[in-house]
């Protein structure tokens, strides 16, 4: 019997290369891609085509996405909006002068906010009754953080102890496919921290950046975040559910610079918290990691308070994304705004410029923060955790049905 083509699947093969197209003037563009190799390899080959092509493609695919009602509407409403954001990176390529917030909602689906410097400013106050005295409070945290700090070397170990007690507790809440495993790599020179690689057949490779100390105290939210229940997870399941089992093409390639960006960097930001309660955090530090890493002296507890009064801080970034796209200031000010306020060091806002200064993953910073704050709306609003984050890893999402889940209580 002859192979039916069922509603979707031309579109699905157009999006992938019309993907892979752009990626020809966007280095970065693509941050997995397991579908047919040949169409990525013509793709390479071929000359560049001209954005303003590229652009009559991406009107014709969005026509064609809205006309194909035969298409579950959850899919088309993910479709839809992925060809936004390709449409959207086009008029950028193509040199027209969008908003910075014009850019992010087209992008990511989602309306940036600057956040309130009293926020930054209230965090820190709680800050200085845990930091140990000292200077000022920028100077108490650079300090207390250099006790916390481990060497490359020392933290692969302690990784791979750590990511096979946070997948065995990920099996036991989440539909994580038989079979799936992910390596981890250590590299240098990259404007991140960490990154999970998604290689297709449920496998991934997690980039480890030790161009900055590691700190042993976020070895754990590293390896959710990138691993299990975060990105590595999210795209096991998607390939194993979307693409294999649903005939999905479009999940075999992921673009960066797209709303699908924003749930899974929810998902990652979440992804610690949803499998460990902050009890289970501290005793494990207390009770194990701390000493494996030589460094029993640190206080488990105190370190989670720590953790947990820095989480706004995460909402620096945004503003100075905002400060350097929407109010022009230079680099320099960016870099004394992000010391004052997210208590970095010098050398850390300078790494942090590499990641803004980019053209296009700028923007890509309120995908951290605003992500896992959608996450939260939803579970205060909905409850039961679990069952919304199965559904965010297992279906199509855009922020935009995220919201409307989160209103219909
Ligand atoms: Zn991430």
């Amino acid at each position: 019997m002859d192979h039916m083509t069922v509603s979707g699947d031309f579109v699905a093969q157009d999006y992938i290369h019309l993907a892979l197209a752009i990626e020809q003037h966007i280095p970065g563009y693509i941050d997995a891609y397991y579908g047919p190799p040949a169409w990525r390899q013509q793709a390479q080959e071929a000359a560049p085509q001209p954005v303003a092509n590229l652009l009559k493609q991406a009107t014709d695919l969005a026509d064609a996405v809205a006309a194909d009602a035969g298409m579950d509407p959850q899919r088309r409403d993910h479709l839809a909006k992925e060809v936004r954001a390709m449409q959207t990176a086009l008029r950028i390529l193509d040199g027209e002068e969008l908003t910075f917030v014009e850019e992010v909602e087209g992008l990511y689906d989602i309306t940036p906010e600057w956040m309130d410097e009293a926020v930054f400013e209230e965090a820190h106050r709680t800050l200085e009754d845990l930091l140990p005295p000292g200077d000022s409070i920028q100077e108490r945290m650079i300090a207390h953080r250099k006790t916390t700090e481990i060497a490359a070397e020392r933290a692969v170990p302690l990784l791979h102890e750590i990511v096979t007690e946070l997948r065995r507790r990920t099996q036991a809440r989440f539909p994580l496919p038989a079979g799936e495993s992910f390596e981890i790599q250590l590299v240098k020179d990259q404007p991140w921290a960490a990154y999970n690689w998604y290689l297709g057949g449920l496998y991934s490779r997690v980039d480890v950046n030790t161009d900055l100390p590691m700190h042993v105290t976020d070895l754990v939210y590293l390896m959710a975040h990138e691993g299990y229940p975060g990105h590595h997870t999210e795209l096991s399941i998607k390939d194993a559910r979307l693409v294999q089992e649903l005939g999905y093409l479009e999940f075999s390639i992921a673009i960066l610079y797209a709303p699908a960006s924003f749930l899974s960097e929810g998902i990652a930001t979440r992804a610690q918290e949803m499998i460990l309660s902050d009890d289970e955090w501290v005793s494990w530090h207390a009770n194990e990691i701390l000493a494996r890493a030589g460094l029993e002296h640190i206080d488990a507890a105190r370190e989670h308070a720590l953790i947990e009064a820095s989480k706004h801080l995460e909402a620096v970034g945004g503003n100075v994304a905002f400060l350097l796209r929407d109010r022009g200031v230079s680099e320099e000010e960016a870099v004394a705004y992000t010391q004052r306020y997210a208590l970095s060091s010098e050398e850390e806002a300078r790494h942090f410029m590499g990641f803004l200064s980019d053209r296009f993953s700028c923007s890509y910073i309120f995908n951290y923060y605003f992500g896992g704050k959608m996450l939260d709306a939803l579970f205060a609003a909905r409850g039961d955790r679990e069952h919304w984050f199965t559904r965010l890893l297992a279906e199509p999402v855009t922020p935009s049905q995220l919201q409307v889940w989160t209103a219909q209580t």
